[in-house]
């Protein structure tokens, strides 16, 4: 059997799972709130065109308005400073979209510390517990922030001194960044930086870092806890906005049963 016609009689035996890690996109889904004199993106709305009426007897349908960064969705290099020479959305590769997940687990330490940060020991203990990274992987941070998505204020975690989530320092950004069989960084929170990225040096390290080494983003997924540490795949969906910085995707993770 090819290795194909092996994982879709895989997928049809259900030996192989299709786990959505994608936030349903709405105009209720939380979106980032940066503070004044900054713009802020907007999230989804839908304009009927017709519906099954006048406009359209026999069809229905919207038209879209949504930021780029709304929901789950992908930073690319273009977002950021560091990588404004690099690949818009629609220039990233596909193959760059589709690869192994290895999962760091920080659920406990940001349940105990919401402004926990990940840092270069945590990446070095995970390759000394789980091997070698594998080339073209996704890093997915779980931390189960992604119970807190029902709520917006509990999903943003702000207080006066801004929001409270978890991330990476800026020298765990820098090991990610400079790591060469990573292709990207997802995470269950709004944003792939801590709440407290702005106050880091440099701000917001994860973009600045990861951006700049032609490495994506990937925010707002859900069910991670659904995965295994290692041994699933990802495919990551954004739209081909030609120019875009990034885009609302739809990400799925390929997970073998027991
Ligand atoms: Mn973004």
């Amino acid at each position: 059997m090819s290795v194909l016609n092996g994982l879709t009689a895989a997928l049809s035996a259900g030996v192989v799972e299709v786990v959505d890690l994608t936030t349903p996109l709405s105009g209720d889904t939380p979106i980032l709130n940066l503070p004044q004199p900054l713009a802020n993106t907007v999230g989804l709305s839908l304009t009927p065109v017709s519906n099954f009426d006048d406009a359209g007897p026999a069809w229905a349908w919207n038209d879209v308005t949504v930021g780029e960064h709304a929901g789950t969705h992908l930073d690319a290099p273009v977002h950021w400073i560091t990588g404004r020479d690099g690949k818009s959305v629609d220039q990233i590769e596909p193959k760059r979209l589709v690869g192994p997940i290895v999962v760091i687990d920080k659920c406990a330490e940001a349940a105990q510390d919401p402004d926990f940060l990940l840092e270069p020991e945590h990446l070095e203990q995970w390759q000394l517990d789980h091997g070698q990274l594998p080339e073209n992987c996704w890093v997915i941070f779980r931390t189960g922030w992604s119970a807190r998505g029902g709520n917006s204020a509990d999903f943003v975690n702000a207080d006066e001194n801004g929001p409270h989530t978890p991330g990476v320092s800026p020298a765990g950004a820098k090991w990610i960044a400079g790591n060469d069989r990573i292709s990207g960084f997802g995470v269950e929170t709004v944003g792939v930086d801590a709440g407290q990225a702005a106050t880091m040096d440099p701000m917001f390290p994860v973009h600045s870092f990861l951006l700049g080494a032609d490495k994506y983003g990937l925010t707002s997924l859900r069910n991670v806890d659904r995965l295994p540490v290692t041994g699933a795949t990802i495919v990551v969906a954004p739209l081909p906005i030609v120019g875009g910085t990034g885009s609302p995707s739809r990400v799925f993770a390929l997970v073998e049963g027991s």
